[in-house]
């Protein structure tokens, strides 16, 4: 018999040298990349721990007991964070969301909300925070999140049917836990609410419209996903896409109507749909069929401090190597680090892989959505 091995290879080993710049210029609140496009969003991954195992993000074969995640010392500390995100600030960052893994999972996360509230953008206002969750703590902790600082949520929920939401997240979470950790979120001013929705085909298709009827006399705002090739654990296959364009039909044959609504600012990656009768607004996610690369604002910045430019990146840059080293660097060097990484960014990965037919437009490995959020 012969064996056979297949290498595995720990994607977030991977990293790019950092160098601190020869000339160090402060940030003046403003940074584009190298197509001219501004850095007005980070997005912090608190955790890679996560409660759900949901099909399309955490798969049961691969995050098993055995799956090896960050050791606590190399997360980042929240004064860590804060220090980073205050300096992402100064280049002109206006909104901070919260993300995993599960971040209701970090310990104490409603402190480091109270940290970064009291941060400033360069316009002297408070930075736009939230937080992405799959809602199962939420009703135990909106209230304290509120008191903290925290503007607004986003709760996935793929599905109304318990049988179905159940087969999504992998661990028997029930439906209705969720719905009181969207009421208590309503409730504590966490709102207005998005719900995302992640649509995989033959999985949770034909609940898009019992979700649209439920959520259009809510004050919520459903969004629906297509179903993305994040990172290498869920076999991802374009023919489990349901796109938007599709979704709007069905609801159409459905006897549910929309209408477009203007985008609220250029780098939106929603587009607003609203029920005809004015009704219930919606939001489209189309970052398969439809990519948005050209506006693309966000930065991510990962557990354990590396910074990555794309959601689908290979490489991160290490940015606690620098706020963990002997050269006790100032936060001078860190932004110009950031600037320079940020001035020589040419990711488009949505962009290319919708003009290739094969999906393979990266030639490493990608970093799984758990590790860097959404
Ligand atoms: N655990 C939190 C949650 O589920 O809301 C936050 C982290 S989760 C990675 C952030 C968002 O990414 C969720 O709305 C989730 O549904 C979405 N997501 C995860 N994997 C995805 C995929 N393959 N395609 C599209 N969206 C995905
Ligand atoms: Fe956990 Fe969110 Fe990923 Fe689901 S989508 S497994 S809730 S991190
Ligand atoms: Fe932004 Fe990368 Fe997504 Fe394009 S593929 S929208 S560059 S995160």
């Amino acid at each position: 018999m012969t064996e056979k091995f297949i290498p595995l290879i720990d994607v977030r080993q991977h990293q790019q040298t950092i160098a601190i710049p020869n000339t160090l210029s402060a940030p003046n609140g403003s940074l584009m990349d190298s197509f001219s496009r501004p850095l007005h969003d980070l997005r912090i991954s608190v955790t890679d721990r996560c409660n759900f195992r949901c099909v399309y993000c955490m798969p049961k074969e691969i995050f098993d007991k055995d799956y090896q995640y960050l050791p606590h010392k190399s997360l980042l500390s929240f004064e860590e964070i804060t220090r980073v995100a205050a300096i992402f600030l100064t280049h002109g960052v206006k909104k901070i969301r919260l993300t995993g893994g599960e971040p209701l999972l970090r310990k104490n996360i409603e402190d480091l909300i109270a940290m970064l509230a009291q941060l400033r953008t360069v316009d002297g206002k408070m930075p736009d925070l939230s937080l992405t969750t799959n809602g199962s703590l939420l009703a135990k902790k909106a209230y304290d999140l509120k008191k903290a600082g925290l503007k607004r949520v986003t709760v996935s929920l793929d599905s109304l049917d318990d049988a179905i939401f159940k087969r999504m997240n992998d661990v028997d979470f029930e439906v209705s836990d969720v719905l009181k950790g969207i009421e208590a979120a309503h409730a504590a001013g966490l709102g207005p609410i998005k719900i995302n929705m992640v649509v995989k085909a033959g999985v949770n298709d034909h609940e898009i419209i019992n979700m649209a009827r439920y959520f259009k006399d809510t004050p919520h705002i459903l969004r629906f996903i297509e179903y993305m090739d994040v990172g290498a654990s869920n076999h991802w296959q374009h023919n489990e896409v349901i796109t938007s364009e599709e979704i709007v039909q069905r609801l159409n044959d459905a006897g549910i109507p929309l209408q477009q609504l203007p985008a609220n600012y250029d780098s939106e990656t929603a587009q607003r749909w609203q029920h005809l009768d004015g009704k219930g607004e919606l939001g489209f996610i189309s970052s398969v069929s439809k990519a948005f690369c050209q506006d693309c604002s966000r930065a991510r910045l990962s557990t354990e401090g590396k910074l990555y430019t794309c959601l689908f990146a290979t490489n991160g840059h290490d940015l606690r190597a620098l706020l963990r080293s002997d050269e006790q660097y100032a936060d001078l060097s860190i932004a110009s680090v950031i600037a320079s990484i940020w001035r020589s960014r040419t990711d488009r990965y949505s962009e290319l892989r919708s003009t290739q037919t094969s999906n393979h437009v990266v030639t490493g490995k990608k970093i799984e959505m758990s590790y860097i959020g959404g």
